[in-house]
């Protein structure tokens, strides 16, 4: 397969495409193969005072646009994604390493947030409080104002979209820096929103040193909200940044997703949709199922039932037909893994599949671990890999403590046909999402947000527009 861009990367300040000039630049990697196929160019402090010139001058012009408008826009922006997915899913596979049908449902599902808050964007309502004296006080939702937006390398154009979509609704301006490791898919996902009308000074994409670019957006009198997609020790330190000025947050952290699998499933069925979803983009997700907690009786078929299915995946280029599972997106993730593999087994866990990486690339065989204590560092760290970790449990409570032993609480996720079983575990798993025989828990209608270290404020949804909104009392005599 080929495995090279065809565009040239560049910033997107004040509707111009910004390269060389002199600016440093960063190696772009092919996972597959681990070298570089492209030259990101690096935002100097000059590119980013520019591009909070442009977004402050962008807010003032773009709250004022009729929602109708903004609206339009935006459904314009998510037909163009889908007539250019095909285009954006290649690229995106080149940078990522995900199967390229995985990289075409990701471009589709990031359309389907800028259709949801086209539509969205109109029921921004306030509501009028009338006195009996006729004093009437008027409740208003405004846009907050500029926003900076950090996005990450495991899902570039589906993460972008819950950021945008959103912002630019409400009426925001936006300087987006998205993972450095992904910048083809993303500068074609801006490439749409200006393709379809969103004017110059609205939309700015930065790339960079990501420390550099934090610290002088959030400390920018121009920048109003920030939203992070990411680790939770970068979202702790964002915070901190933030916390100077008393900006707006929303933190959408790391997750160590538990399931608990009762004995009263079809087991067959349950572990093709298990193994599926484990080793979906490398398990590079957030709310990616990590523990699995199985109920005595059917422990030791779930151990030999899982570990045949991931055994026989298909791994290796995205590009490639019948693929899988790709490699992993940068070398970061196979050492993290090898380590905290090593630490398990250590502590007595037993391999029962995979466990090595391989290759002149990141990749890393689809890995099942049985019987981990909760002091391995796999237990409380999230692997963010294609590693599953395996516990038996005997009863509801005991499953339950398992899963929220944690700090982190993003999403949950339990399978029985007990209705009994089923409620009472979504409402004691301490988690922003909860799925009951389903992972379909990230849509556009519906709020996605974590609990406990794994941040706070929703994206999606109705509540995912208000966080871009301030509210304002208006009371008049
Ligand atoms: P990392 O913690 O260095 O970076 C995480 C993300 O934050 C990256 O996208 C990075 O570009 C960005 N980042 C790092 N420092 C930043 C800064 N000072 N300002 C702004 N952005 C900054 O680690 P990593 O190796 O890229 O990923 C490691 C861990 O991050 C994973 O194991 C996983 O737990 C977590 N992660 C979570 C998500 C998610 O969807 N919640 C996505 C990617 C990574």
């Amino acid at each position: 397969m080929t495995q090279h861009y065809t565009s040239e990367l560049a910033l997107f300040i004040n509707g111009s495409w910004r390269s060389g000039e002199g600016r440093e630049t960063l190696a772009v990697l092919n996972p597959v193969h681990g070298g570089a196929i492209a030259d990101l160019p690096v935002a100097t402090p000059a590119d980013l005072e520019e591009a909070l010139a442009a977004a402050g001058e962008g807010f003032r012009a773009w709250r004022a646009v009729d929602v109708d408008t903004r609206a339009g826009i935006l459904r314009k922006a998510a037909s163009l994604m889908r007539e250019r997915a095909e285009t954006i899913a290649v690229l995106l596979t080149i940078e990522q390493g995900k199967p390229k049908a995985e990289a075409l449902g990701e471009v589709m599902g990031a359309a389907s947030f800028f259709d949801f808050y086209a539509e969205e964007a109109k029921r921004a309502y306030g509501r009028v409080l009338v006195r009996p004296t006729g004093q009437r006080a008027m409740v208003l939702k405004q846009p907050v104002g500029p926003v900076a937006v950090f996005t990450p390398w495991n899902f570039p154009a589906y993460m972008l979209a819950k950021k945008l979509a959103p912002a630019l609704a409400a009426g925001c301006s936006v300087i987006a820096k998205p993972a450095e490791e992904c910048p083809a898919s993303t500068s074609a996902m801006i490439r749409c929103l200006a393709d379809a009308g969103v004017p110059a000074n609205v939309l700015q994409m930065v790339y960079g040193v990501p420390d550099m670019i934090s610290r002088t957006l959030i400390a920018s009198p121009v920048i109003r909200k920030i939203s992070f997609t990411g680790s939770t020790a970068v979202g702790k330190h964002l915070m901190r940044l933030a916390a100077e000025d008393v900006k707006r947050i929303t933190m959408e952290l790391g997750g160590h997703a538990p399931v608990l699998v009762f004995d009263d499933v079809d087991l067959d069925k349950t572990l093709d949709m298990l193994v599926a979803q484990k080793f979906r983009n490398a398990g590079q997700v957030c709310v990616a199922p990590t523990r699995f907690y199985v109920q005595e009786r059917i422990y030791a078929a779930f151990l030999e039932g899982f570990a045949a299915r991931a055994g026989a995946l298909k791994v290796g280029d995205g590009l490639e037909a019948g693929v899988q599972m790709g490699p992993l997106a940068n070398p970061r993730r196979p050492a993290a893994l090898a380590s905290l593999i090593g630490d398990a087994t250590a502590q007595g866990g037993r391999l029962l599949a995979g466990g090595q990486a391989y290759g002149e690339g990141f990749f890393f065989q689809p890995t099942l671990l049985a019987d981990v204590p909760d002091t391995a560092a796999i237990m409380n760290t999230e692997p963010f890999g294609p590693v599953a970790v395996t516990r038996p449990f005997a009863t509801l409570e005991e499953a339950i403590a398992g899963a929220n032993r944690v700090p982190f609480g993003l999403a949950a996720f339990a399978f029985t046909n007990d209705l009994r079983t089923a409620n009472l575990a979504g409402d004691a798993l301490e988690a922003g999402m909860v799925g009951i025989n389903s992972f379909a828990i990230s849509v556009a209608d519906a709020p996605f947000g974590g609990v406990k270290q794994s941040g706070f404020g929703s994206e999606g949804g109705s509540e995912g527009l208000d966080s871009y909104m301030v509210t304002k009392a208006i009371h008049q005599a």
